[in-house]
């Protein structure tokens, strides 16, 4: 279970971007928006949340303040080593972009942030290999610059590319696998300082237990992953796809183009907008058809909510630009999403997409209130144990709240119950109330998982209160 207790003892003392709690907490979604909406078209970071980052350590969307302020930051595999041998409990922080407490360390952070270098770029082999302090933002220009490309990539380019392989960190797309699948290798500095490597083709299982790794097995230092040759796309949006055509015509809809991602209030049984990513290849241009499935497609650039600015959003009505410029949603150099809000996101294996879809929709007037915006999408199946997407296609059924978790934290367990007939998996690095033997029950390798971690970290040191009370009580 996400540890409900450590967040409620640190909810009153958050200074919630230097905005009152009280004042927080009664917001409704339509204020939230209409506030936001002016702050958000500034570009970097927003007045309330650059304020916030003189406060004490917290996460990005500002819900968690950490439980230390001790922070050290490498700038060299020496200066890991040395420094994880000297420390008897810590945690990696990456860019802080998950709303629980996983990343969270009561004693001592370690940064590789000044860690950022591309490694090698080997076109033979197909693979590049960074610092593990590299953000996607930092790595996609450069690669694209050299006639290369990955796969896929989330809805923003702001986060560190081990964090997100950490969590199992994805995007869209019915044959596009997570973003831990573009890894072959890792480089780790074990509990004891020692440095581990790890490779696809070499150490199998381990590997496998390894990429999406929650942070516990130790430091990764250096990720090696694949690439392709580069690429361009076009983004389409659409309005107001009926939900009839989702209950009829889902698998249409998902595997019409590279990448689909539905958004929706859950209200007026329709889908608000549909995002098509599409890869310009040569005689394959997208027919960007005026009507899709129902939808209209828009005749301005959209931001996923509505109501919002589309400054910050990724260029859309079938302008072409390079991959990395168009499968995230939020463009880099500005804030993504909305900024202060919190995030849950479930996984359901891909064959009950639309009951599982009609199952959170008929909780739409209790969900509703505290949202912002839903987002669905496609995810391929890998062979990663802690992914939530082992050996099964997924449907992701995603939440942006308002940032009010007293009211979010009631509502995540009518949505867990409704989910659970199919075996619903909640995405890592974001908020869920699971308890940790239904994570068990779901997460089939967890115990493998534990035995992999034991052996790489004997005695706890990556270990946090979100690690032992979700995996290693089970
Ligand atoms: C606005 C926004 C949009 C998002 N969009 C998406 C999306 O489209 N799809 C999606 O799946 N998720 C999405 N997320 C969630 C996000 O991708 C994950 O939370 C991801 O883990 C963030 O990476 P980070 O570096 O910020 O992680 P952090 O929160 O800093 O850390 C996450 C975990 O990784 C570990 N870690 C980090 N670096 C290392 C390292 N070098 N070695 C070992 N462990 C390490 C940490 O210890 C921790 O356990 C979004 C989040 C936000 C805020």
């Amino acid at each position: 279970m996400y540890n409900c207790r450590a967040f409620e003892a640190k909810e009153e003392e958050i200074p919630i971007a230097n905005v009152d709690t009280a004042w927080a907490t009664v917001m409704n979604k339509r204020t939230f928006i209409r506030l936001f909406a002016a702050v958000i078209a500034s570009p970097v970071i927003s007045p309330l949340l650059a304020r916030a980052s003189n406060n004490k350590l917290q996460n990005w969307a500002g819900n968690l303040k950490y439980s230390t302020d001790r922070l050290y930051s490498a700038n060299s595999l020496e200066q890991v080593r040395s420094y994880v041998k000297k420390q008897s409990k810590l945690k990696v922080l990456g860019t802080r972009h998950c709303f629980n407490n996983i990343a969270d360390s009561t004693d001592n952070f370690l940064s590789l942030r000044s860690m950022v270098k591309v490694l090698a770029l080997e076109p033979e082999a197909h693979t590049v290999t960074v610092d593990a302090g590299m953000t996607y933002g930092q790595l996609c220009p450069l690669l694209h610059n050299k006639g290369f490309a990955l796969h896929n990539l989330a809805s923003l380019p702001h986060i560190s590319i081990a964090g997100a392989i950490s969590t199992a960190t994805h995007g869209s797309g019915e044959k596009n696998g997570n973003l831990a699948t573009a890894v072959s290798a890792l480089e780790i500095v074990t509990a004891v300082g020692e440095v581990v490597k790890l490779s696809r083709q070499q150490d199998g299982e381990a590997f496998r237990g390894a990429v999406v790794g929650l942070g516990s097995l130790g430091v990764i230092t250096k990720i090696t992953l694949d690439i392709q040759p580069t690429f361009l796309m076009r983004q389409y949006v659409y309005e107001n796809l009926p939900l009839t055509e989702v209950k009829d015509n889902f698998d249409a809809i998902q595997s019409s183009r590279y990448s689909v991602s539905l958004f929706t209030d859950w209200q007026n049984q329709r889908i608000s907008e549909v995002w098509i990513k599409s890869r310009v290849e040569e005689g394959q241009a997208f027919d960007a058809t005026p009507e899709f499935f129902g939808a209209k497609r828009a005749t301005k650039k959209l931001h996923p909510i509505a109501e919002l600015s589309a400054e910050n959003c990724t260029a859309q009505m079938g302008v072409p630009g390079p991959w990395y410029e168009r499968l995230p949603h939020f463009r880099m150099g500005f804030t993504p999403s909305a900024g202060k809000e919190l995030q849950t996101e479930y996984f359901v294996p891909r064959q009950h997409a639309v009951e599982a879809i009609l199952a959170v929709e008929r909780l739409r007037d209790q969900v509703s209130p505290h949202l912002m915006i839903s987002e669905i999408r496609t995810i391929a199946a890998d062979n990663l144990w802690l992914s939530p997407c082992y050996e099964q296609p997924c449907v992701t059924i995603h939440f942006t709240w308002v940032q009010d978790w007293p009211a979010v934290r009631k509502l995540l367990p009518l949505i867990e119950k409704e989910l659970a007939p199919f075996k619903a998996r909640p995405h890592w690095g974001k908020l869920f109330t699971m308890s940790p033997k239904e994570l068990k029950s779901v997460y089939r390798r967890l115990p493998d998982f534990i035995q992999l971690s034991k052996k790489l970290d004997p005695q706890g040191k990556f270990r946090n209160d979100f690690l032992s009370t979700n995996v290693f009580s089970s």
